[in-house]
């Protein structure tokens, strides 16, 4: 199949181009579009066999759920069976923005969609053009991550063609995402909220707005396969490159000598190297690629780069990656938990 991309202005949105992006939705094709967080592969959330060509064209597992990408709130009436007053409380917060909710679903959700669970995932997406996309398709909009199943999520249009060209009907290239990492998901079927997968909007605005303590999923934090993750797709070994990864944790000093001897001793052997640095640090290592995830003085920057960065360690075929570690005050805990997974929990820790 030939892949159609088009370039659209997020301010200035082509009306045509998106009408067209709409109807290939609406006949059950593939297109993939920009939102804030990363770009999604999207196709008609109520249409089981749309459903079942993303999980084809991405290599998903199929018990792995898609989060459905609604417009208008009043959406969530034909796809949830029932909306709790948090689900009020958090959409008047947080939508149109980077959180999902996990809710009972209705019966017009196909288990193609939910991968067969009685629950659904639903988000408002903070982009003009996944909201006009969904708009002008009349649909409900499947979208996981544009990659191929395993690959890091993508922030721009070229992630996407690198990974589905062929593959999918379109690719609306709307620019690089703002946020670069993927939605919160906070699962709202429990007696306690529950964060499913750490994302920009943290534990702590969830429990402001919500009044009670949120809680994050013990499987997610674990740092060994001990405990199950309740959302499915947090099992898999996501976002990881090519090369093995190993993040380097403790005070800078030793951090960068520990990372410069490490490199020493690759390349000894004969490795391709890459060191996964910040603005701050980068002129401080010597390796064969060294890497800037952004300032540590603007975390935003450093979610916004990460995926980028792990498929150019890919692009640049180096053979073993040392990373700083990401802590940072507000999202470092989504950041890690990307970075964790693409280093297999591989972390030398020098506190
Ligand atoms: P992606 O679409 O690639 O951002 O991945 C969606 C994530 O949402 C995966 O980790 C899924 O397992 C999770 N998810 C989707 N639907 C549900 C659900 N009904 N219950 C729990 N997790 C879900
Ligand atoms: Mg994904």
């Amino acid at each position: 199949m030939d892949t159609e991309i088009i370039k659209i202005n997020k301010d200035d949105i082509d009306e045509k181009l998106m009408e067209h992006a709409g109807e290939l939705i609406a006949k059950g094709e593939l297109v993939a579009f920009p939102t804030e967080t990363v770009y999604g592969l999207g196709g008609d959330a109520l249409d089981p066999e749309a459903s079942r060509k993303i999980y084809a064209a991405k290599g998903r597992p199929s018990d792995n759920p898609l989060i459905v990408h609604i417009s208008e709130f009043s959406d969530l009436k034909r796809i949830a069976k029932t909306i709790p007053p948090e689900a009020k409380k958090l959409s008047d917060a947080f939508w149109p923005g980077p959180l999902t909710m996990i809710l009972e679903k209705s019966e017009a959700v196909p288990d193609a969609t939910t991968g067969g669970m009685g629950t659904v995932a639903i988000r408002m997406p903070n982009h003009p053009v996944a909201l006009d996309l969904i708009r002008k398709s009349g649909c409900l909009i499947a979208a996981p991550s544009a990659n191929t199943s395993g690959r890091p999520s993508p922030t721009e249009a070229s992630h996407v063609a690198e990974d589905l060209s062929g593959k999918i009907a379109m690719i609306v290239d709307g620019g690089p995402v703002g946020i670069g990492i993927e939605s919160t998901i906070i699962d709202l079927t429990e007696s306690v909220p529950m964060v499913l997968r750490p994302g920009y909007i943290t534990p702590d605005m969830l429990s402001d707005v919500l009044g009670v303590e949120v809680v994050i999923d013990p499987g997610i934090i674990a740092a060994d396969d001990t405990r199950k993750p309740k959302a499915p797709g947090m099992k898999y070994k996501h976002y990881a490159p090519k090369a093995d990864m190993v993040i380097v944790d403790g005070p800078k000093e030793k951090v960068l000598q520990k990372i410069n001897s490490l490199v020493i001793d690759n390349r000894q052997e004969g490795k391709k190297v890459a060191v996964i640095a910040t603005e701050e640090t980068k002129e401080s290592y010597d390796a064969d690629v060294v890497l800037s995830m952004g300032s540590r003085r603007d975390e935003d920057s450093i979610a916004q780069h990460l995926y980028k960065i792990l498929r150019e360690c890919d692009d640049l075929d180096v053979e073993k990656i040392f990373s700083e570690s990401f802590s940072t005050p507000r999202i470092g805990q989504a950041i890690m938990n990307r970075m964790l997974k693409a280093a297999g929990h591989h972390v030398i820790n020098l506190d």
